[in-house]
């Protein structure tokens, strides 16, 4: 028996799915077990399997983690007033909001993973940083937008989404 993807390798094993002949160089292992190439892109992980309810569960989760965080992000904030210092702890703040947003939200549904809850992730950390405004210059009148104010934000959006996708 040869090969169906490497006509010149003689071969015994066979796709576990369609029984097309394969060899350990083109054979994809799934937890399944052996399949040829064609059959494993079909085979999706559980992991990267999310359905409507699992979305709802991180919207929900994503957007009460974004409330918490951007009050507690605007509060720290605002009792740091020296200007160097302030934008610095702006962005270990926005890291930080980033990680408890999506790590949360990674656990609420079962660590899934996809392209989807990664952007919800992402979503949260943006209302999560505009949460934080209003408690920062309620408490800090001082207090003003920074262009390296994006650069946390996009931080913040970074870390939640490597947590999600
Ligand atoms: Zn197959
Ligand atoms: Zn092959």
């Amino acid at each position: 028996m040869k090969c169906t993807y490497h006509p010149d390798v003689e071969t015994n094993l066979r796709c576990g799915k369609c029984g097309t002949p394969i060899c350990p160089k083109c054979m994809v292992q799934t937890p399944v077990g052996a399949r040829c190439p064609d059959c494993a892109k079909l085979y999706k992980l559980p992991t990267y399997r999310v359905s409507t309810k699992h979305y709802l569960i991180a919207v929900g989760t994503a957007l009460g983690m974004a409330i918490v965080c951007g009050i507690a992000w605007g509060i720290v904030r605002a009792f740091v007033s020296f200007a160097f210092f302030n934008l610095l702890l702006n962005l270990l703040l926005a890291a930080g909001a980033g990680y408890a947003i999506g790590e949360v939200a990674s656990l609420s549904v079962n660590r899934k993973r996809s392209t989807g809850l990664a952007v919800i992730g992402g979503i949260a950390v943006v209302i999560s940083y505009l949460a934080s405004i209003p408690f920062n210059l309620f408490i800090n009148a001082e207090a003003s937008f920074h262009l390296l104010d994006l650069l946390a934000l996009a931080l913040g959006i970074f870390v939640a989404v490597t947590r999600l996708r």
